[in-house]
């Protein structure tokens, strides 16, 4: 039985600009080949094995590009072999995408497949940078074109004629290195010199940067500005609108690359937030969040959970591995009876109630101090179980002993320092491809300060700044010499983005 190829638009590069029929064909994938134009964040919708077409084996001089029969080849070889498998093209597949080429080599081997359209570049672009191609005070027409082919060329399959009377505007694709020469011809060809253009760099992420100009000095912006491919060229009165509204922009965090030095699979969770409000995150996993070595004592306490008058949880991870865990031995929500739970914080709170939990106490700042301020009225004579990492502070146990409580601790996860990452963080650090770290807990600003080499850390508090969730992370901080740019009022990860917003806003 062959298997089935499915050609997925990736869209421009945002990746909440894939469509929903693009996410469920990653989902079932075995294989996905995808190209240099897409953004890899959108692998995470995929458990396949992930191969890029372009610069295999990384940006050195044995880097290869699999050429379009190599490509057409792959997808047969592994349709043929049963495997589901999507290829993943940048923007739309069938725009300047050569999808097309893909299908005829799929139809012609007999191998089931399907095409599931992308936003293109041209719509992602001018959308993302303020303008509508086809503004009716404008244009009543757009064309996508390749600015490729040299204007110059008598071969070219390109009348620049016919283009300079075209009534719209024109979207050029693939055409920076061109661009003198494309506006040079348009000119030369009866169109205004003074026509409006934008040209878009990156367009629909965190790095889009956009330069206007007119037909005349358009060239010389995109040189002033240092724009490189992909970019794409606008050409019309429509490009003028822009000026009003650039919304994109202006996102609060716009164009910020913030490390997140947390553990991979907790990046996911920050992701979308991050992305929303402009920045573009950079996985910084420090640390790894791992089982318990032996799940012995953990199951014991599961046991016997009716003695307890309180548990209290101070992380996601917490309420996640002790839960999963009683369910896993058999039990469920029953089990907690009448006790009463606390949660340290809105995300602690939320995990909770994922498990259809609510918890009874929350703080009104989320801190080991105030979580164990607001319980302590609550316990004096009562049992009451902490649920923790590892590693941490002793704030809880101390204070709400001194309260009267009993108090015991079950580790239900253990978060270990990750030294396989430590060259890549390094490298992030040294290539100047940070302008925040964030950091979420002292034992994270430990391992980060032990990471960044001497002659680096010049760069900190200064072209790479740092920002801490709470006081007590800015503090661990600081004893381990990084020094503190911003501290969160509130201590959560939007607390968090919103000091570095503010922050940015001011500089
Ligand atoms: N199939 C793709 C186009 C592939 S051709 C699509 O539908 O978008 C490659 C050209 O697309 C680039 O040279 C550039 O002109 C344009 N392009 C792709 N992604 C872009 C982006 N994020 N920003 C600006 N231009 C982009």
């Amino acid at each position: 039985m062959p298997g089935k190829v499915y050609l997925v638009g990736a869209g421009p590069g945002d990746p909440g600009l894939l469509t929903i029929r693009g996410m469920e064909c990653l989902a079932k994938a075995d294989l996905v080949l995808y190209d240099g134009l897409v953004n890899p964040v959108l692998l995470r919708y995929s458990h396949a094995a992930c191969e890029r077409t372009s610069r295999v084996g990384g940006t050195g001089p044995d880097a290869k590009h699999l050429n379009q029969e190599e490509i057409n080849r792959r997808l047969v070889e592994a349709g043929l072999a049963g495997k589901t498998v999507v290829r993943l093209k940048g923007g739309d597949p069938y725009i300047f995408g050569r999808g097309s080429e893909e299908a005829a080599a799929l139809e012609a081997a007999g191998v089931p497949y399907e095409v599931v359209p992308g936003i293109t570049a041209a719509t992602g672009a001018a959308v993302y940078s303020g303008i509508s191609l086809t503004h009716r005070d404008h244009a009543s027409a757009v064309a996508f074109v390749t600015g490729h082919e040299s204007p110059d060329k008598p071969s070219s399959a390109l009348d620049y004629d016919k283009l300079a009377r075209f009534p719209g505007t024109l979207v050029f694709y693939m055409g920076l290195h061109q661009i003198s020469a494309i506006a040079g011809s348009l000119v030369a060809h009866g169109k205004p010199a003074s026509t409006p253009v934008a040209v878009v760099c990156r367009a629909t992420t965190p790095r889009q940067r956009v330069a206007s100009g007119t037909l005349e000095n358009i060239a010389a912006k995109v040189a002033d500005a240092g724009l490189h491919a992909p970019s794409l060229i606008i050409v019309g009165e429509c490009a003028r609108l822009r000026e009003q509204t650039h919304w994109f922009e202006r996102r609060p965090l716009f164009g910020q690359r913030i490390g997140i030095a947390r553990a991979e699979e907790q990046f996911v969770d920050v992701l979308d937030r991050g992305t929303e409000l402009g920045a573009e995150l950079v996985s910084m996993p420090v640390i790894d969040i791992l089982p318990p070595a032996d799940w012995t004592e953990v199951d014991a306490v599961l046991d016997r959970l009716a003695e307890f008058d309180w548990i209290v949880f101070t992380s996601v991870n917490g309420v996640r591995a002790f839960l999963d865990r009683l369910w896993t031995c058999g039990g469920d929500g029953r089990r907690l009876g009448r006790v009463r739970l606390a949660a340290i914080g809105p995300a602690t709170a939320e995990e909770l109630r994922r498990f259809h939990l609510r918890a009874d106490l929350v703080p009104t700042s989320y801190r080991a101090e105030d979580l164990a301020a607001a319980l302590a009225p609550h316990v004096s004579g009562r049992r009451v179980l902490w649920a923790r990492a590892s590693r941490g502070r002793d704030v809880l146990p101390t204070s709400l002993t001194a309260a009267g409580a009993t108090v015991e601790q079950v580790v239900v996860y253990q978060n270990v320092d990750v030294e396989s990452w430590e060259p890549v963080v390094q490298e992030r650090i040294a290539a100047g491809h940070l302008d925040w770290i964030a950091l979420s807990s002292p034992s994270i600003a430990r391992q980060v300060a032990a990471l960044v080499p001497p002659e680096q850390r010049s760069k900190l508090g200064r072209e790479i700044r740092i920002a801490a969730i709470s006081p007590v992370t800015a503090e661990a901080a600081r004893d381990v010499g990084l020094p503190v740019n911003v501290v969160a009022s509130e201590f959560t990860w939007e607390g968090l983005f919103q000091a570095m917003a503010g922050e940015s806003r001011l500089a």
